[in-house]
């Protein structure tokens, strides 16, 4: 999907409105890029992240397999000398992405998001066992891990039944807010 540049300008005033974050601020010290413990999977750097939406590259940022590595450590913005959250400018930038309907960076990520969101909403919790298996059955590789699964199943880091929490209402009306 290819954004025109008036969509582009959209979305960076979108991830503006979402995260409420002023990445403008960033001057490039890459204290954010060393500090990030998934960097060697990312495609493009958080602080190149950060560089790009200043000068306004929406498409590449919003392709890249970068806001989906990113598991909101909060590391890198805990270092950060202009305090920038770049945890919610990823998520902002992920919501963003699902909505554009762009091409995701890195779909298994993806699938297992909506798996453990799946499994929130469901019983209040995240239930292991079930989350993988969705997981990996909409990935069609059923039996790939399966000795890992076995492991963790004798080792008992894996409940076969799912335990919902006492006041589920809460949790379902966080969802359809
Ligand atoms: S640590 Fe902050 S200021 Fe430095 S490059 Fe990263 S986002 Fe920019
Ligand atoms: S929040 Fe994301 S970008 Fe920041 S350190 Fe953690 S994984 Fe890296």
């Amino acid at each position: 999907m290819k954004l025109s540049s008036q969509e582009m300008k959209r979305v960076l005033e979108d991830v503006r409105g979402h995260s409420e974050v002023n990445f403008n601020l960033c001057f490039q010290c890459r204290t954010c890029a060393n500090a990030c413990p998934f960097l060697d999977a990312m495609d493009i750097h958080p602080n190149v992240i950060m560089r790009m939406l200043q000068f306004g590259m929406g498409e590449p940022v919003l392709k890249s397999s970068t806001i989906w590595v990113c598991v909101g450590c909060n590391t890198c913005c805990d270092s950060c000398p202009m305090a920038i959250d770049i945890p919610t400018v990823m998520d902002a930038l992920r919501q963003l992405a699902m909505e554009k309907g762009v091409a995701i960076g890195e779909p298994d990520i993806l699938n297992f998001h909506e798996q453990m969101l799946k499994s929130v909403k469901k019983y209040g919790r995240a239930h292991k066992l079930e989350i993988m298996m969705r997981y990996k059955l909409k990935k069609k590789d059923l039996f790939q891990d399966i000795g890992l699964g076995l492991t963790m199943l004798a080792k008992r880091k894996l409940d076969l039944r799912a335990k919902k929490v006492k006041d589920i209402q809460s949790i379902e009306s966080i969802f359809k807010k």
